[in-house]
């Protein structure tokens, strides 16, 4: 359930994904500052525009979640729900607050126009770089420094990502903080929020330029077949992130520790041992320091895979809740679906990587003299590179919300077997209508979902327990 490991799966690979296109070097001359200055204004003229609107409409938003925006009900609600699990979840739904339901809404769908927006944003910026000959004003200043390729590719990658964040900074303020807070959601004040960006941006240089060198080095020894090591090399990096980002990225963020000794941690630890969890593996982190959203999720390979659960869900969620989410987390770990994202994500990428390699060999046959870019084994590729990958991953994405969300109505249907807690389950599904669309339609799902949609889940949920449970 919840925040998952999807997320942090992506976070290495992000490195170079989200940064795609979103580029640009201090050397590329003045018409790329000024494209830059023309770009960001434009930027700042629309949040200025669009703020004040937005805050107008979602006036209710801006404050922390409350119980009024699901009824609360008692154990007798329960007892009374109806058994055709159909009405049942009917029930459940009713308990959204229209306001709530339709702040919701508005907050999923919005989210879904911010990928759109980031990636024609990033188009953008990859098209002024080119167009600036980026690639030719950078050649000058890197190969006076070094004649190394290695170093050189190094040099470009840590520019580029460097370039990207901030090109991409006004975007990111709109949507990691600002909308954030309109919604409710977030915790911290703008510095701490930035210094948080500021250790992200350290970390996306540091490991963007190294694998972006790497990717280089397999293209010049292989320029024709370089998307088969290509892919390779972007998979070993994230198989590396995910086993380690737990002991050293993590932390960083939030503080994790072993859940406090209760009579509940004693029922999640037998849980999690007779289902194959070491019980050293089981932690809580304090989530609320960035925001109010409820979550938990397993991330980590090989031995720092563990079940993570957030001090939201610890302090606001009743003990069957807690179960059923537990019960859920349990799955993922019981049914390796980290490895099994790995193996998925890694085909997509050799597929992206094979049409990135045949899209950029014609397009450079067509621009490369116009952008000053000769060849693909030349850095100077690289936002054209980024570019099509990111079209790619963009048009993938359905495809990756399927794989995810099969995974999550595995764990869902496992974590209802192992913590028989349904109505705990239906529960805690309500209280993360918060950040989640409730009643998708079925084409909607399927495109945008990482998650099967609330209905579905509760209506899982309550056909288990019609047929598992006896009736009261
Ligand atoms: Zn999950």
């Amino acid at each position: 359930m919840r925040a998952c490991h999807s997320h942090r799966l992506a976070r290495p690979f992000a490195l170079l994904v989200e940064r795609a296109g979103a580029v640009m070097a201090p050397e590329a001359g003045h018409a790329v500052w000024r494209a830059w200055f023309a770009l960001a204004f434009l930027c700042a003229a629309l949040l200025t525009v669009a703020l004040p609107q937005r805050a107008s409409a979602q006036e209710s938003a801006a404050r922390a979640p409350s119980a009024s925006d699901v009824r609360a009900e008692g154990d007798a609600w329960r007892a009374a729900l109806p058994r055709d699990p159909a009405a049942a979840t009917q029930a459940y739904l009713d308990r959204i607050e229209p306001e709530a339901g339709a702040r919701s809404d508005a907050y999923f769908e919005g989210g879904q126009w911010l990928q759109l927006w980031n990636l024609l944003l990033g188009l953008a910026i990859a098209w002024v770089l080119l167009q600036a000959r980026w690639a030719q004003a950078l050649r000058r200043r890197c190969t006076a420094w070094t004649t190394r390729p290695f170093l050189q590719a190094l040099s470009y990658g840590a520019l580029y990502v460097a370039a990207g964040w901030l090109l991409g900074l006004p975007l990111t303020v709109y949507q990691g903080f600002v909308r954030e807070h309109q919604y409710g959601m977030a915790t911290q004040t703008l510095a701490a929020w930035f210094g948080e960006q500021l250790i992200g941006l350290a970390l996306s240089v540091v490991l963007g330029a190294l694998l972006i060198a790497a990717v280089y080095a397999v293209i010049r020894r292989a320029p024709q077949r370089w998307w088969i090591g290509g892919a390779a090399v972007v998979m070993a990096f994230t198989v590396v992130g995910v086993a380690l980002a737990p002991v050293y990225i993590e932390p960083l963020f939030n503080t994790y520790k072993p859940l406090a000794d209760t009579p509940l941690k004693r029922k999640i630890v037998a849980m999690a041992q007779a289902n194959g969890v070491p019980v050293a593996n089981v932690y809580e982190f304090d989530a609320s320091r960035q925001t109010t959203r409820v979550s938990a999720n397993v991330s980590g390979l090989f031995g720092t895979a563990a079940v993570r659960l957030n001090d939201n869900l610890l302090r606001r969620s009743s003990e069957p809740e807690i179960l059923a989410v537990v019960g859920h987390e349990i799955g993922h770990y019981a049914m390796n679906h980290i490895p099994k994202s790995l193996l998925q994500i890694g085909l997509v990428i050799l597929v992206g990587f094979g049409f990135t390699a045949a899209a950029v060999k014609g397009l450079l046959a067509r621009f490369g003299a116009r952008w000053g870019v000769g060849a693909v084994q030349e850095p100077g590729s690289l936002p054209l590179l980024a570019a099509v990958l990111s079209v790619y991953l963009y048009f993938a994405t359905p495809l990756l919300n399927t794989m995810t969300r099969t995974m999550e109505l595995e764990a869902d249907l496992y974590g209802l077997n192992l913590a028989r807690e349904p109505d705990g389950e239906a529960e805690v599904l309500l209280k993360l209508v918060q950040y989640r669309k409730a009643d998708p339609g079925a084409l909607e799902e399927a495109l945008f979902f990482t998650h099967p949609g609330t209905r579905r889940r509760i209506e899982n949920a309550m056909r288990w327990k019609a047929q598992m449970l006896p009736a009261p």
